[in-house]
């Protein structure tokens, strides 16, 4: 039994309609759910991923709005990183972030740059077999594309604390020093979470002297896929490592498990189906605000209260 690698990254944002215009049209991701957020609906719950809405490039954000801007600290994600194809992908997103007035860094094979509220990206030209993960954009060639998770980098003063729980119960595979792996230089501690189908790496860094503070821009979970038949088993073996995991929620899209791990990371394990298109025509995904059913009698009220966004694709 193996987790498939990240499955989604959950984060915050304040201002839907901005978030929308920098991951849909800057970044070239398709919006492929627009939903509520299950446990306070009257605010956005937004899901970007690639073409088929995959686990594995599957980036969502809960909207407060007026939410003051976070900050990651110790027990917070504080960088995604995705993969990209090539060297010259990294030259294309250099010169489309700077026209969109987003400063970069170029590293050797990466580029990092922030979201408008300060969440932190690296795009990554990463060797692995797995399939890329990309979606259609009118101003990004499909092999410029972002083409899902590479890996996950939270902050954690002590690392080794989740060492048993990732390595022993999760089965996330440490990553010695020295091991070839993009993303291991200046890291503590670097695992691998690879299933028959995808892998992706997380990677705990030394935390800033400042405490993190959840809100705009940072990220709020990470979640781990699953095969659909191992997910109750899971759920023990976080248990057996000392985590205390949520009942099984049923997600429509997916069923999930949350527990905090010891160095604060709030995790998910979700399953890999049944998928976006359980409600909704996939040639249309994310065009309509989806409500979950016990929602729907209540479609006008929550409609009202929603910031209007629009979708690049229309
Ligand atoms: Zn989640």
């Amino acid at each position: 039994m193996r987790l498939e690698g990240i499955h989604h990254i959950t984060a915050i944002t304040a201002d839907a309609r901005s978030n929308v215009d920098f991951y849909a049209r800057v970044l070239g991701l398709r919006l492929v759910k627009k939903t509520v957020n299950q446990d306070a609906p009257s605010v956005y719950h937004l899901f970007y991923a690639d073409e088929q809405g995959s686990p594995g490039a599957d980036i969502t954000f809960f909207e407060f709005p007026g939410a003051v801007r976070g900050r990651a600290g110790a027990g917070m994600v504080h960088t995604v990183v995705w993969r990209v194809g090539s060297a010259e992908a990294l030259d294309f997103w250099e010169r489309r972030l700077a026209g969109e007035g987003v400063e970069t860094a170029r590293g050797a094979r990466s580029l990092s740059f922030a979201d408008p509220e300060g969440l932190g990206h690296e795009l990554l030209v990463a060797d692995v077999p797995d399939q890329p993960l990309i979606a259609d954009h009118p101003e990004v060639p499909g092999e410029l594309a972002l083409q899902g998770f590479h890996a996950a980098r939270a902050y954690a003063a002590d690392p080794s604390a989740s060492a048993a729980l990732v390595a022993e119960h999760l089965g996330f595979a440490p990553v010695e020093d020295g091991d070839e792996a993009p993303g291991r230089i200046g890291a503590s501690a670097v695992y691998e979470v690879r299933g028959e189908r995808r892998g992706g790496l997380w990677i705990y860094d030394a935390p800033p002297a400042e405490p993190g503070r959840e809100g705009a821009g940072t990220v709020h979970h990470i979640a781990w896929a699953s095969e659909m038949d191992d997910h109750e088993s899971w759920r023990e073996r976080a248990i057996a490592g000392g985590a205390r995991p949520t009942e099984v929620i049923d997600r429509f899209w997916f069923r999930s498990i949350y527990f905090r791990e010891p160095s604060g990371v709030l995790f998910e394990i979700a399953t890999l189906g049944p998928g976006f298109d359980a409600d909704e025509d996939p040639a249309h995904l994310g065009e309509k605000l989806v409500l979950p059913p016990r929602f729907e009698p209540l479609r006008d009220q929550i409609e009202a209260t929603l910031t209007p966004i629009e979708n690049p694709r229309g």
